[in-house]
């Protein structure tokens, strides 16, 4: 068991108050490592180095284009280092190997897409009056704050960290405290790069200690928050004290609409793969099925035949599905369970812990498919974080759309038809950040833009957007 240590100021340090905590491999409850439980101290010393650095001439006067080489070389590291960073996710998260691969890809794309854009941030001029020479400046907003899950936590922290850093800010991020190890190691490619001292600081601990202390620290100038409504909710309000700006990420209800036009096979395969991916714990997992009449009985029966051909294992085994990440997310799903039998639900697969020989310490749970639920009860419009989806049926376009859009979240919607004006047409009615038709994620996208509507948050992330965050904008008008 190694101890780790936090990066403040390019030094690795322990907590000031020399307390740790542990991390555990969700998959064997083995501890991993233990790391420094950070508190509003160490907050302090980070956005003190962060703040310090931001204003100091070196990191004033480093040219973009410079920035972007180094945001470059941590992509190249990432790759240099894949296999290894690709295992760390997996011994921490419990994700299949596969999976955590794919995650140090897209982590790489994401410092590769952000390096390009480095001296390429744009003001515009604007055509005031004759005598007046009007521009916009679009300037760094100074000390960033990145407070990340567990689910995605090497891709999550590279997503707003490169965007960040990219646009000439200095950070301050927090991972999740359950997963805590690739975000140690993204920090020690910081540290073999040139990038000044203090222009990226790692604080580890709990959210209600040092995730609590970043929402709520005067210094900080631009808080990104990915994870929960209610807390993405107690981050905003920490932020409002001191009237800093959020941009919050906070998952969904995603639907897949399936028409009975729609190519079955290339259908089933994406709903199945749209829940299984991370056992569901993804923000924008495809959590509700909603297939048209004619077709739902067979359509079900060859989702239900999928799900039940999924094999569970351990991350490092690298099957389709891992364990869920600990008790406390465990214990949620199995009381979801409760309830969806309290509103009727059927079961047509799964539904319980999963009993396999040699994964009974990890928390493991079967592939499950609900049917027979109202659309407005608990389980259909409550995230469950777990690779549980619920079905319902429509008749008609309308009705799709209706349900659609029937819950408090709206981050991701899926449309299977080969009507190309259909799609269109309710593409246009969806209130959803992003929807794919026939297919769902599109390989996952660095350059599209992220984010959702009510409450699944507001801001975007990925693509150009995300600069928007990272930029704050002046006016400046010459007479002349
Ligand atoms: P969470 O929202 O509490 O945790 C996310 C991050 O916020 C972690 O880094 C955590 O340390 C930090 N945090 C916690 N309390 C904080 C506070 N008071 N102030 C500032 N930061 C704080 O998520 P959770 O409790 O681990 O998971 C609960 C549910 O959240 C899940 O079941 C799921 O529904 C949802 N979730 C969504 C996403 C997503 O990607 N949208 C990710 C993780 C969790």
């Amino acid at each position: 068991m190694k101890k780790q240590q936090m990066y403040i100021n390019g030094k690795w340090i322990g907590s000031i108050g020399n307390d740790w905590f542990e991390t555990k491999n969700p998959g064997t409850g083995e501890v991993l490592a233990e790391i420094p439980r950070g508190k509003k101290e160490d907050v302090d010393a980070a956005v003190e180095a962060a703040r310090t650095t931001f204003e100091s001439e070196e990191w004033q006067s480093f040219p973009p284009i410079e920035r972007g080489r180094i945001l470059h070389k941590v992509a190249d590291a990432l790759r240099a280092d894949a296999e290894e960073i690709a295992l760390l996710e997996t011994l921490d998260t419990g994700k299949p190997l596969t999976q955590a691969r794919k995650d140090v890809e897209a982590s790489a794309l994401y410092f590769e897409y952000y390096a390009g854009m480095a001296d390429k941030i744009f003001g515009e001029t604007i055509p005031v009056q004759p005598g007046i020479l009007d521009y916009t400046l679009r300037e760094p907003i100074g000390v960033t704050a990145h407070i990340v899950p567990w689910n995605y936590p090497l891709q999550i922290i590279s997503r707003s960290t490169a965007a960040a850093i990219a646009t000439g800010n200095t950070v301050v991020a927090k991972p999740a405290e359950d997963t805590p190890l690739t975000a140690i190691k993204l920090a020690e490619i910081f540290d073999q790069t040139d990038l000044p001292k203090g222009v990226f600081n790692l604080v580890t601990g709990y959210g209600y200690e040092a995730g609590a202390a970043i929402s709520e620290h005067p210094d900080v100038d631009h808080i990104t928050f990915t994870g929960s409504v209610q807390t993405g909710s107690a981050v905003m309000m920490g932020a409002a004290k001191n009237v800093k700006p959020v941009t919050l990420e906070l998952g969904g209800k995603s639907p897949n609409i399936v028409f009975d036009d729609c190519d079955q096979e290339e259908a089933v395969d994406w709903v199945v793969r749209s829940i299984i991916q991370n056992a569901g714990q993804t923000c924008s997992a495809g959590s509700r099925l909603l297939i048209q009449d004619s077709i739902k009985e067979e359509f079900l029966k060859k989702v239900v035949a999928k799900m039940e051909a999924i094999q569970i294992g351990k991350g490092v085994d690298d099957l389709d599905l891992g364990p869920i990440l600990n008790e406390k997310q465990f214990s949620r799903i199995l009381e979801f369970m409760d309830v969806a039998n309290k509103e009727g639900a059927a079961f047509l697969t799964g539904g319980k812990r999963q009993e396999t020989a040699g994964l009974e310490n990890g928390y493991f749970f079967q592939p499950t498919v609900i049917d027979g639920l109202s659309p407005k009860s608990y389980v259909a419009q409550e995230e469950i974080f777990a690779p549980v989806v619920a079905a319902f049926s429509f008749e008609t376009e309308q009705q799709a759309i209706e349900l659609a859009n029937g819950t408090d979240y709206g981050l991701v919607t899926g449309i299977w038809t080969k009507d190309g004006a259909r799609a269109h047409r309710v593409a246009s009615k969806i209130r959803a950040g992003q929807v794919f038709i026939n297919n769902y994620g599109a390989g996952g996208g660095v350059q599209m833009p992220f984010g959702g509507y009510k409450k699944s948050g507001f801001g975007r992330e990925k693509g150009l957007e995300a600069l928007r965050n990272y930029t704050i904008l002046k006016n400046v008008a010459l007479k002349y």
